[in-house]
């Protein structure tokens, strides 16, 4: 170990020592800034998805597919009819109104909202 020098009552150190004597290595120093990030916010206080927003308006999302607006007028066929949020495969429950979708970032989904990406939840 480097032992800082001493000069009369001055503290000479460099740049090795300092981060040996902090426990900081240069490998570590990426990810020293996550430390002092703010913490993410919680899951359950996502904002809900607007049909308007770029990404559900690509998907022709739709915040209740039970009653589907023109917008995602796809859902109105026969054989979607079962198809919902709460049952997509990309869908992870956060409570009984609402989800995480995996394409839809930054925001939650309606439990019984849709969207053209639909994929069926194995075993429902
Ligand atoms: Fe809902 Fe699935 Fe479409 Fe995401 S991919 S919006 S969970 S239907």
């Amino acid at each position: 170990m480097t032992t800082p020098t001493y000069l009369g009552d001055t503290m000479q150190i460099n740049r090795r020592s300092f981060l040996k004597l902090t426990g900081i290595s240069l490998a570590a120093l990426p990810f020293a800034s996550s430390l002092f990030s703010p913490p993410p916010a919680r899951a359950a206080d996502l904002p809900m998805a607007k049909e308007t927003d770029p990404m559900p308006k690509s998907l022709k999302y739709c915040s209740n597919a039970k009653k589907p607006t023109a917008h995602c007028a796809d859902r109105k066929k026969k054989e979607k009819a079962d198809q919902f949020c709460h049952n997509c495969q990309l869908f992870t429950k956060l409570d009984d109104k609402k989800g995480k979708c995996m394409l839809i970032t930054g925001a939650a989904v309606a439990y019984d909202g849709w969207c053209n990406s639909w994929v069926k939840k194995p075993g429902t």
